[in-house]
């Protein structure tokens, strides 16, 4: 099955190809670093990342771009509240955001880059715009004339034939279904950071940093652009509106958006206070690739409902596949291999790749692979299993792994709770009495990765922090 998308521009799945070469373009909307990024956010970026790796398994280069917008409304005024500069106030979060992006192992896109090092860009495109007859003035600032571009709604599948005319807004997120003159600079006012351009001094809007940036470095027409599904409208309306009127080409070829992570029924936002971020649920003692494994095991088109207990479910399952992969490394396997076993391998390798060729289904490839681990176990279990199979098993894992990372421990996580210690404390034991020292040791040097040391002592195992 060849590999395919849903596309939210045909709300249709379609078969994918880059338009030119090996190479894919791809635009990601990234982070506005006012603040640290919620679980939330890190869903969709993470989805993303499945997307990246998919793509290269698939045999594509990425050529990935991804903005940081440091400079907005919430930042103007965050950054005036802790009487900072903008860009002393962004540093923090900009960097926070390389770092928990980092924990998570989401790749880095090719380019990051930041609104603020675009302004003479973006006032160029602005300038082209007027040109071309899409904009008008008002009180100093530029808005864009969304009745000149007749498609407009394309993307969101909104009918906006009765728009009124010259009614516009100032503010870059609005309502649905409210379609408006969007504003594409903003004339400075009061003491709001400005940039002198021939527009005169003020700022840029939201939405032209990602057109500009996007068209900047991957040319007119993407192959993809993602984000997650609030950006729909208006956001990446009006990347199309601004970017196809300049260039009058296609702006982009499949649009992929994720749908949402909530909490009891509600998207999870700061807005609500219903958020956590990563520094929370790492403090709480969870690790990083618990957090990873639950934020990709869900298909990305689908909602996903965060519960506490679903990071808890992940982290079992990241066990499971641990455990796994250490009896197929330490266990003695017969010689040579078993037909059955080498079929069961190549149909399990079969499935995990149709699931993600499916839109990027991590729900089925998953399935696929515990399925996998279930019926090899037993035919561990049963002597069926011999050392060539397991040699194609580890083979299969590491495909697995290069998509979902999550095989390896962390060892930058923020430590284990004590709690946490003391039960695999009690697992070693445990696994000491079995006699399965292979999963002892492999306890006292996930422990160790910590800093954790323990001392076997004549009244049991005693624990400290280095
Ligand atoms: P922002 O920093 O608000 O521009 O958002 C960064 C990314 O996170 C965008 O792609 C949003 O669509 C996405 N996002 C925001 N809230 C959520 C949520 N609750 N679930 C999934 N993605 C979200
Ligand atoms: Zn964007």
């Amino acid at each position: 099955m060849p590999l395919r998308f849903y596309n939210t521009l045909t709300q249709q799945a379609e078969t994918f190809s880059p338009l030119q070469d090996n190479v894919v373009r791809m635009y990601t909307c990234g982070p506005t670093v006012y603040n640290f990024v919620h679980i939330g956010n890190l869903r969709a970026f993470t989805s993303q990342d499945i997307l990246r790796r998919w793509l290269r398994a698939r045999g594509y280069q990425l050529d990935h771009v991804m903005n940081i917008t440091d400079v907005e409304d919430k930042i103007i005024r965050n950054a005036a509240a802790a009487d900072k500069s903008i860009f002393d106030y962004t540093a923090v979060y900009t960097k926070a955001f390389l770092e928990d992006t980092a924990a998570l192992r989401l790749e880095r896109p090719e380019r990051l880059v930041k609104a603020t090092d675009h302004i003479d860009d973006m006032a160029a495109a602005i300038e082209k715009l007027d040109e071309r007859g899409f904009t008008y003035r008002s009180d100093g600032s530029v808005y864009y004339r969304i009745a000149n571009f007749p498609e407009y709604g394309k993307l969101s599948h909104n009918d906006f034939s009765g728009i009124r005319a010259g009614a516009r807004v100032d503010v870059d997120e609005y309502d649905k279904a409210d379609a408006r003159d969007f504003v594409l600079w903003k004339a400075q006012k009061g003491g709001e950071p400005g940039w002198e351009t021939p527009l005169g001094c003020g700022r840029p809007g939201w939405h032209i940093e990602c057109s500009v940036m996007a068209m900047k470095y991957l040319g007119a027409t993407l192959d993809i652009h993602a984000g997650g599904v609030d950006l729909i409208f208006p956001h990446h309306e009006n990347e199309i509106a601004q970017s196809e009127a300049l260039t009058g080409k296609p702006f982009v070829r499949y649009w992929l958006h994720s749908e949402h992570l909530i909490v009891e029924g509600q998207k999870m936002a700061k807005s609500l206070g219903n958020f956590y971020t990563l520094r929370d649920l790492l403090e709480k003692g969870y690790s990083p690739e618990s957090v990873r494994y639950l934020l990709a095991s869900v298909p990305y088109r689908k909602k996903l409902n965060f519960t506490l207990d679903g990071l808890k479910a992940a982290a079992t399952s990241i066990d499971r596949l641990r455990n796994y992969k250490l009896r197929l490394e330490t266990a003695k396997f017969p010689d040579g291999s078993n037909e059955k076993m080498t079929e069961r391998t190549t149909a399990a390798q079969r499935a995990f790749e149709t699931a993600l060729d499916d839109d990027l289904n991590t729900a089925e490839a998953l399935a696929a692979v515990f399925e996998y681990i279930r019926d090899t176990n037993t035919a561990m279990d049963a002597g069926e299993f011999c050392s060539a199979n397991a040699r194609a098993a580890l083979e299969f894992l590491e495909r697995f792994d290069s998509v979902f990372d999550v095989l390896r421990p962390s060892t930058s996580a923020a430590g284990f709770t004590d709690a946490e210690i003391e039960s695999l404390v009690a697992e070693r034991t445990t696994a000491k009495k079995a006699k399965n020292f292979a999963r002892a040791d492999q306890i006292r040097a996930e422990l160790a990765d910590k800093g954790i040391v323990l001392e076997d002592t004549k009244e049991g195992v005693r624990w400290k922090r280095q």
